[in-house]
């Protein structure tokens, strides 16, 4: 068995990601942020399941507290195989011009610099060249890195173009240390993060915009993570995979 790392799992993707996994085999470090009662109740439900992990506490716009996460993972008796980036945030829908230079970098703090740190101590841990075995890493943008997200959050689109990068550039990195990665690029998915940006109905407000005239459900983003991981997505990587009713 080996550990796969899911940040931001209490809710919404990194939720039904991490009971996925947990289904698939893999002991899950189940990674909150504040909501603890949260997080234990996912790992209650895998656990009723068959599966097996634990829960993890870090504000990962802190990176002492990303190395303090890095400190449980070696305490482990396995090995870190994978990792999902999915912990991420966005603010109150708005313009541009109304963007304060704090917001822009607690977005990015935790939607590009958190994920840069998760990666760089993920490969330290899977690269052949020290002593690993290789793995999987998989990132999850948004489908606002192509669409930009006017009116609403460009400092998030933005953000998640940034990962995007990260995502291209370190797969041509570590291919050779046995090191996969990949990225979901999900589009109006049912969860808390609309509220969050001050609109809690924003799928039904466009969903019939979408070619599936739907917003989409947790399980299917985490079906394309969990296949990323998996050996049947052995040949991917640098690749992404856009969940977001054909938009
Ligand atoms: P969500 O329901 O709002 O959950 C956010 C998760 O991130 C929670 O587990 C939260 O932990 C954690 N988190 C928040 N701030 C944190 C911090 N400072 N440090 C560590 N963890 C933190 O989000 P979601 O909608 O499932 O989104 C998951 C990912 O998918 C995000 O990267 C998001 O950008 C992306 N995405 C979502 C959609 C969508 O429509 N839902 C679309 C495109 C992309 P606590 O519960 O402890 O607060």
């Amino acid at each position: 068995m080996q550990t796969a790392l899911v940040t931001g799992a209490s809710r919404g993707i990194g939720r039904a990601t991490a009971l996925q996994l947990a289904r698939e085999g893999w002991f899950v470090l189940v990674h909150y942020h504040v909501n603890a009662a949260k997080a234990e109740a996912v790992l209650a439900e895998l656990q009723c399941a068959g599966g097996s992990g634990q829960v993890v506490q870090a504000d990962l716009s802190d990176e002492h507290q990303i190395m303090a996460l890095f400190a449980v993972i070696d305490a482990l008796p396995l090995r870190l195989g994978a990792v999902v980036n999915n912990a991420g945030t966005l603010y109150q829908q708005t313009t541009v011009e109304h963007l304060t230079v704090e917001r822009i970098n607690q977005v990015f703090a935790l939607n590009v610099t958190a994920p840069f740190v998760i990666c760089r101590e993920a490969v330290k841990r899977m690269a052949k060249k020290y002593g690993g075995e290789g793995g999987a890493i998989v990132n999850v943008s948004s489908a606002a890195s192509r669409l930009g997200a006017p009116g609403e959050y460009v400092d998030y689109a933005a953000s998640k173009g940034a990962l995007d990068s990260l995502t291209i550039g370190l797969s041509k990195e570590v291919a050779s240390q046995g090191i996969r990665v990949n990225a979901v690029r999900p589009g109006l998915i049912h969860t808390d993060i609309h509220a969050q940006g001050g609109e809690p109905n924003r799928i039904a407000r466009v969903q019939h915009a979408l070619p599936l005239q739907r917003g989409g459900q947790p399980e299917e983003v985490a079906a394309a993570i969990a296949w990323l991981i998996s050996d049947n997505a052995s040949y991917c990587s640098g690749s992404f995979i856009d969940l977001a009713g054909g938009l």
